[in-house]
């Protein structure tokens, strides 16, 4: 591991203006994805910014619904009783990543950036556009079982590998952000995260030295018939081939309105608004379902390893939104 120098910060403005005035730092908070890149030469920041003191760890009732800090540990988040009690689905997500050692350290704002687990990323000696811009995609033409259907790029076939942020993405969540001057600005959780176009190496459309403060969820009426499902090759410490977040609004047995995010799929949670728009009026039902999952998948683009994923995910759709409806799930 190469040296670094480490700052405490005391304050959220002190926090952004430390990252600002040098190129090479980096936040930290609860390390335990930024570390990981370190130790394996990925990433090289010389001066690493510590959030962890900073009061931005609340979870309260806002007039528009509920806002959770940045700095909240992802354990106490999923624990809440607002987030129990208003956004199951989120508890659900969090729950489902990581393991709770993990989930006790991490931060909900380190949470959403969190980087792909792309072997090739990870590996400094293969190419790889999103650590070295110009280098090529070794997953492209390589082992790409875990990578991308939807959305890619020939500079970058990478998926996104959280589980939170699909649960946010149902949710229309807001992030809230501020800069090195104090400003503040917010970004909808729609166009936070990226696809990889010919810039693999940007994540998100977050501004150098811009911290996350508060992740902002609106009134939601997915609490009552919401399900997140995640399918991965062992039942733990393993990332989501497949995820679905499923929220549905029911009157009666007539769906109002529908969220349908995909994880594992893409470079960025993939809210498929055909898949909803094909829900929309219509009974909950189990065929319902099966054509809302054909609509979502209908463009997938599947590499030469992973054509797996397009069955999985319709299947995984179905099943997630059969049980968000509480309907049986045939034997
Ligand atoms: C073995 C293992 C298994 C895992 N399994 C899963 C899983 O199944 N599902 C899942 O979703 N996740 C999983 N994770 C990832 C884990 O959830 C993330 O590592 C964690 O959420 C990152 O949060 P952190 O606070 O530790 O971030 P850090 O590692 O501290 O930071 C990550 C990035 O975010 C930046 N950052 C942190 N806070 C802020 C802020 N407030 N504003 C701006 N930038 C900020 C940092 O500079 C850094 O670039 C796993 C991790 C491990 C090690
Ligand atoms: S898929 Fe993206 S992260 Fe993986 S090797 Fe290719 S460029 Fe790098």
């Amino acid at each position: 591991m190469r040296p670094f120098k480490y700052v405490r910060a005391t304050d959220p403005n002190a926090a952004a203006r430390a990252v600002a005035a040098n190129p090479q730092a980096n936040f930290l908070g609860g390390g335990t994805n930024l570390l990981d890149l370190m130790k394996e030469d990925v990433e090289r920041p010389n001066e690493l910014v510590d959030l962890t003191r900073l009061k931005l760890t609340d979870i309260k009732m806002t007039r528009g619904g509920v806002s959770i800090g940045a700095l909240a540990r992802n354990t106490d988040t999923a624990n809440h009783p607002l987030i129990r009690q208003n956004y199951p689905l989120l508890t659900q997500a969090i729950v489902a990543g990581a393991s709770g050692q993990l989930r006790n350290m991490a931060t909900n704002g380190g949470n959403l950036l969190q980087r792909t687990r792309c072997q090739y990323f990870y590996d400094t000696a293969m190419p790889c556009n999103k650590r070295e811009p110009g280098t090529g995609c070794g997953a492209l033409e390589g082992l790409n079982r875990i990578h991308a259907i939807l959305g890619w790029s020939d500079k970058c076939v990478a998926t996104y590998p959280g589980d939170m942020a699909n649960a946010l993405y149902a949710l229309d969540a807001i992030v809230r952000v501020r800069g090195a001057d104090g400003r503040e600005r917010t970004i909808p959780i729609g166009e936070f995260h990226r696809l990889p176009g010919d810039t693999p190496q940007k994540d998100t459309n977050l501004q150098r030295a811009e911290l996350i403060t508060t992740i902002e969820l609106p009134k939601s009426n997915f609490a009552k018939n919401s399900y997140y499902l995640k399918v991965r090759d062992r039942a733990s410490y393993a990332f989501a081939l497949v995820a679905v977040a499923a929220a549905l609004e029911l009157d009666g047995s007539t769906i109002r309105q529908a969220r349908v995010v995909l994880g594992g799929v893409a470079h960025k949670p993939w809210r498929s608004r055909d898949g909803e728009a094909a829900l929309a009026g219509r009974p909950a039902s189990e065929e319902s379902f099966r054509q809302a999952a054909e609509t979502a998948l209908k463009d997938a683009n599947p590499l030469a390893h992973n054509a797996f994923k397009v069955e999985l995910g319709k299947r995984a759709i179905v099943r997630a939104l059969m049980r968000a409806s509480k309907l049986a799930w045939p034997a």
